[in-house]
């Protein structure tokens, strides 16, 4: 993008400037429409999502067995929703906002396994490509205990294929751990921002850690072009692959089914709003296409990202979508939210859920570390700095007038509203790099 392009882009949208000024920004989409009329740009169903569930269900057996810190939820990986009342409390005296209803956190930060929503989209991924495997072998069928894959002879049969993937940390952990686990020889690529601990952690499950000095766009297109190299390697693509995306969307029915299960009612009277960190979108993305087959029109989704990486805010907002990179702007996507520092968005996702999300914000990284402090402090659950991302949407919804009378959200609907905070990451920083973290909160 020339220099001149940039001038007539923010000329055209004039919160193009604020993104390069760094500033943080809020933008609730006039453009939404309903769930009917968005869906056929999603190119996916209900038949989708209940393909993954079913075929996550197959594997549960095998992940008990493989992972025995998911026998208590039978091989199911899944996250606890909870309150967080005293959070909700601090946010409306430092922000001087009244936040209506409930604020809710939905734990991915301590999914089983690898500790972030990754271990939804990644090891959905790698289960998928096994089972594919196994099955054009012939050596497993749909009817089959898959806790049989928990064996030599299987591990043995993954040995002749690779998986490789580009990563900033997070989706490498769940497809490293995942694939080593099965049997098959891995390679993440991990982009300059990686942490060490990952990298390590990684290194002691047996995958092979490829380092770059650049950012997530370069890792990834090098682990592509290795992957080009093997016919036997599988390459994952975070940028564009549906059967991550997949993965990532049986957490709305899961989430519909806790919600039953508590008591939370979700309808036209009850409006649900979730805040997903962002990076190139397929979490929050997928996410965001399950919890709208789950509960329709009544949910509301608003994904957040950091003020030096806005990528599919700028994406959606200029209709450029992958066209156009942060760095286009001379933002430079260098922030400590791991997983977030994503400079160009997926164009599948934006494309497909522009029409089904509410809005979009940018949170600077001193903010995301103080409510990281203030999370520790007076609810005692630690996460990384990405995860707090969502803690600032709540404000945002309760502040943004347009926004409640576009929808028709009354004062009586909103008092009935629960805010769920999507929590990405965290579950599995080290003791020390987490008291590092809560230093640099201030708190
Ligand atoms: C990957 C990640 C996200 C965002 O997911 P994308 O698919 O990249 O948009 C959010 N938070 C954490 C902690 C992550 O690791």
């Amino acid at each position: 993008m020339t220099t001149h392009n940039v001038t007539a882009l923010v000329e055209e949208f004039p919160l193009v400037k604020q993104l390069i000024g760094l500033e943080e920004v809020v933008w609730f989409n006039p453009n939404i429409t309903s769930l009917e009329e968005g869906l056929p740009y999603v190119g996916l169903g209900a038949d989708n999502i209940q393909d993954a569930s079913e075929r996550l269900q197959r594997f549960a057996p095998y992940l008990v067995k493989a992972f025995p810190e998911t026998a208590p939820s039978q091989g199911i990986i899944e996250s606890q929703v909870v309150d967080i009342e005293k959070m909700k409390g601090l946010l409306e005296a430092q922000y001087n906002t009244k936040i209506a209803g409930r604020l809710m956190l939905k734990k991915d930060s301590h999914l089983p396994i690898s500790g972030s929503i990754k271990a939804r989209g990644g090891i959905y991924e790698v289960l998928t490509h096994a089972e594919k495997l196994a099955m054009e072998a012939g050596l497993l069928s749909k009817e089959d205990d898959y806790s049989k894959l928990f064996s030599e002879e299987f591990r043995d049969f993954f040995k002749q294929y690779s998986i490789a993937v580009g990563s900033t940390g997070n989706l490498g952990m769940s497809i490293g751990i995942m694939s080593a686990k099965l049997g098959f020889s891995v390679s993440v690529h991990m982009s300059a921002d990686a942490r060490e601990w990952k990298k390590n952690k990684l290194r002691s499950h047996g995958v092979n850690v490829v380092e770059y000095e650049q950012d997530y766009g370069v890792a990834v297109e090098q682990g592509r072009k290795e992957a080009e190299k093997d016919p036997n390697c599988f390459f994952i693509d975070d940028e564009n692959s549906q059967t991550l995306f997949l993965g990532y969307s049986v957490a709305g029915e899961r989430l519909k089914q806790q919600f039953t299960e508590q008591g939370i009612k979700v309808d036209a009277e009850h409006p649900l709003f979730v805040y997903l960190p962002c990076g190139v979108g397929g979490g929050p993305g997928g996410v965001a296409f399950g919890l709208k087959m789950a509960f329709g029109d009544h949910v509301h989704c608003i994904f957040a990202e950091p003020t030096h990486s806005p990528c599919m805010l700028l994406g959606v907002h200029t209709g450029l979508h992958d066209e156009i990179a942060v760095q286009d702007l001379g933002i430079d996507n260098i922030t400590a939210a791991d997983g977030l520092a994503v400079g160009r968005a997926s164009g599948f996702v934006g494309r497909a859920m522009e029409r089904l999300l509410d809005g979009y914000y940018t949170i600077t990284d001193e903010r995301m570390y103080h409510h990281l402090g203030e999370l520790s402090e007076v609810e005692d659950i630690r996460l990384e700095p990405s995860a707090l991302a969502g803690m600032l949407g709540a404000v945002h919804v309760s502040n943004n007038t347009e926004y409640q009378a576009r929808l028709a959200f009354t004062e009586e609907k909103l008092a009935n509203a629960t805010h769920l905070v999507w929590a990405t990451g965290g579950g599995m920083v080290p003791e020390a790099e987490m008291a590092a973290y809560l230093a640099k909160s201030g708190r």
